[in-house]
C-alpha cells in the first residue's frame, strides 16, 4: 500500500464515510484515494469544525469568499420540519452589489441543472439582507420540495465555484 502523501506513515487503511470509500492514515488522518470522495469527506469534516450544516456548507463557502459579500446565516435545510435550505447574507458595499448580478447571471445559467427553481430574495431586518433560497409555489413546501432542495446544494456550490473563474463573473 502507497505511505501517506502528508507525513509518509505507512499506516494507511480503507475507510467508508457515508457511502464514500476512501483511505486515511492511521496518524494524521489525510485522505486519499478517489478525488471526487475525498472533496466530499473533507467538505464535510470542514463544515463540521465551522458548525454549518455539511449539504449547505459548499454554498456558504462560495459565497464568504466573494469580495463584498457577508454571510450571515446558512441552514441546510430540513425534511422532517419541511424547511427548505438558504443562505442569508448582506452587500458590505458596492462590491456586493455586483456580486449580487454575478450571483443571479449563476442562478440562471444553472437552472436547467437545478431541480429547484433557486431565487434571491430580497429582506430587511436590521438592515437590506438577501436569502438565497429555491422557489416553492405553495407557503408550506413538501418534504420532497426539501428533498430536492437538498440535492441542489453541491450542484449550486459547483456551479457558483466555476462561474466565479469564468471571464464573464465581474471583479469589483
Ligand atoms: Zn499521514
Amino acid at each position: 500500500m502507497e505511505p501517506c502523501n502528508e507525513c509518509g506513515n505507512t499506516a494507511v487503511l480503507p475507510k467508508s464515510y457515508g457511502g464514500h470509500s476512501v483511505l486515511e492514515c492511521d496518524l494524521c488522518g489525510a485522505l486519499s484515494g478517489g478525488h471526487a470522495s475525498v472533496a466530499t469527506i473533507e467538505l464535510a469534516r470542514e463544515a463540521q469544525q465551522e458548525g454549518i450544516d455539511a449539504p449547505a456548507y459548499g454554498v456558504q463557502r462560495a459565497l464568504s469568499s466573494l469580495d463584498g459579500v457577508m454571510v450571515l446565516d446558512c441552514q441546510g435545510g430540513c425534511r422532517s420540519r419541511r424547511k427548505l435550505p438558504n443562505v442569508r447574507f448582506q452587500a458590505m458595499d458596492s462590491r456586493g452589489f455586483v456580486q449580487l448580478e454575478n450571483l443571479a447571471k449563476s442562478l440562471r445559467l444553472s437552472a436547467g441543472s437545478m431541480s429547484m427553481a433557486w431565487t434571491i430574495e430580497v429582506d430587511f431586518q436590521s438592515g437590506l439582507e438577501f436569502v438565497l433560497t429555491p422557489r416553492v409555489a405553495t407557503s408550506r413546501p413538501r418534504e420532497a420540495d426539501v428533498a430536492l432542495a437538498q440535492s441542489d446544494l453541491p450542484l449550486l456550490a459547483r456551479a457558483l465555484e466555476r462561474d466565479v473563474r469564468l471571464s464573464w463573473w465581474r471583479r469589483p
